[in-house]
């Protein structure tokens, strides 16, 4: 019999293991989780969940029976210490070890925090991760009271519509020169900062926080720039580094996250890994994904190699971010891109974002424009760019692109 254990019960390792008992893997199967809930989705919980939009039943992965039918054994409420990878254990709190053939470690990544000496442990700092996060977080979005949030990213960001939506008055600090300055375009920063300010949110760019004021529980905020804000509380939205310390500690070959090859093996042969916490290959590059599309696909990648069929995962990175009633879609990678085109939707505030490097067409970003991220997709997809001045003239026929 074999035995397989994955370590990490969020997307990526409810996704091995569904696929395991899909493909007919009739091993045991066991199902490691620090958090005491089983595996749930993380979207909603700077989305619909937080503005009480979702009840928590609808954030389940899978019905309550579906592991016990699927004799995959569920252990909640229990963290992984350590990794012998020589005797092929691993250790849970309370010291029982378990053995496997082969392990997969999906164990996502950790939001950055801000640093006690700057205020990051008082009461009233938020960070968005977990279902417990948002749980705690959601009683403090009451209108009328002043939010600051730190981090102009996709959370930052989401996080921002929710509590303006909720009628409190939101600041957003991003001391990088424009939002979403990682992750895209100055025109898709541009459309956000826009969208933002018609709600009413406060975004101040190129200024960071300099700390937290309060005793024990904050109660304001200086800038950068030397602002004094008054708050209620704060969310921070920071980024996340990747869940890698057990890797490191078995001796795994860690960089930007846990190194997987091709087949999503770590420089372990019994040893797999996926979801937020691996790093992988990409068209030759070295890549570390933080999207559900991926934690589902690469651990899908991984219940097959596992079970022996061999077969290259190759990212076909998505995304998306709702914001007010915007739904950004994001297709491809816009790493190294030289150009941006804009191609106008249908309807007001529709539009989509092309990136190229040279004649090369990399991602697209649709605002409230999925006929045209699912056109773009399967361009990128299958290899395919289109001239841009087609891209941008408003009378081509954009299906057509897709069979030209
Ligand atoms: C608020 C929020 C909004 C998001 N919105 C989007 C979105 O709109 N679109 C999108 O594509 N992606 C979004 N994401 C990202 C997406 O949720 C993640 O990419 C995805 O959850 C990654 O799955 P994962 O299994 O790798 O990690 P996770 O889902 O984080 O699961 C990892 C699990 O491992 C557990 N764990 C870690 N170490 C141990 C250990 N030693 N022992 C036992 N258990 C352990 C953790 O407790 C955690 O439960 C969002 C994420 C967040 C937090």
């Amino acid at each position: 019999m074999t035995d397989v254990v994955v370590v990490g019960a969020g997307q990526a390792g409810a996704s091995v293991v569904a696929k395991l008992r899909a493909e007919g893997f009739a091993g045991t199967i066991t199902l490691i989780g620090a958090e005491k809930v089983p595996p749930y989705q993380r979207p909603p919980l700077s989305k619909a969940y937080l503005l009480g939009d979702m009840a928590q039943e609808r954030l389940y992965l899978r019905p309550a029976g579906f592991y016990a039918d699927q004799d995959i054994a569920l252990r909640l409420d229990t963290r992984v210490v350590a990794i012998d990878p020589a005797a092929q254990t691993i250790t849970l709190t309370g010291d029982e070890t378990l053995r496997y053939d082969h392990l997969v470690l999906a164990t996502g990544a950790h939001p950055r925090t801000l640093p006690a000496a700057i205020g990051g442990t008082l009461d009233g700092v938020y960070a968005m991760r977990d279902l417990a996060d948002a749980d705690a977080l959601a009683p403090e979005l009451v209108a009328g009271r002043q939010v600051l949030i730190v981090g102009g990213g996709y959370i930052g960001l989401e996080a921002a519509a929710v509590a303006a939506k909720r009628g409190l008055r939101v600041t957003l600090v991003e001391m990088a020169d424009r939002i979403l300055q990682r992750v895209a375009a100055p025109q898709t920063s541009d459309y956000f900062r826009a969208l933002h300010r018609a709600h009413g949110v406060t975004i101040r760019e190129s200024v960071g926080l300099d700390r937290l004021l309060g005793d024990t529980r904050v109660t304001g905020a200086r800038l950068t720039d030397g602002t004094e804000l008054s708050i209620d509380f704060a969310i921070v939205g920071a980024g996340v580094t990747p869940a890698t310390v057990l890797a490191d500690s078995a001796g795994l070959h860690v960089g930007n996250g846990i190194t997987t090859d091709s087949h999503g093996r770590t420089s372990d042969p019994h040893i797999w890994a996926a979801g937020d916490c691996a790093s992988c290959l990409f068209h030759g590059n070295r890549i570390r994904l933080e999207s559900v599309g991926n934690a589902i696909d690469q651990a899908e990648a991984v219940a097959l190699n596992i079970m022996g069929r061999d077969l290259p995962y190759l990212p076909k990175p998505w995304f998306w971010s709702d914001q007010y009633d915007c739904k950004l879609q994001i297709a491809g990678l816009n790493t190294g891109y030289t150009h941006v085109h804009l191609r106008k939707g249908e309807t007001p505030g529709s539009q989509s974002h092309w990136y190229y490097r040279g004649a090369d067409l990399l991602a697209v970003d649709a605002m409230n424009d999925p006929r045209n991220y699912m056109i773009g997709k399967r361009l990128i997809e299958a290899g395919r760019s289109p001239d841009p001045a087609l891209i941008i003239a408003p009378a081509t026929d954009m299906k057509a692109l897709l069979t030209a």
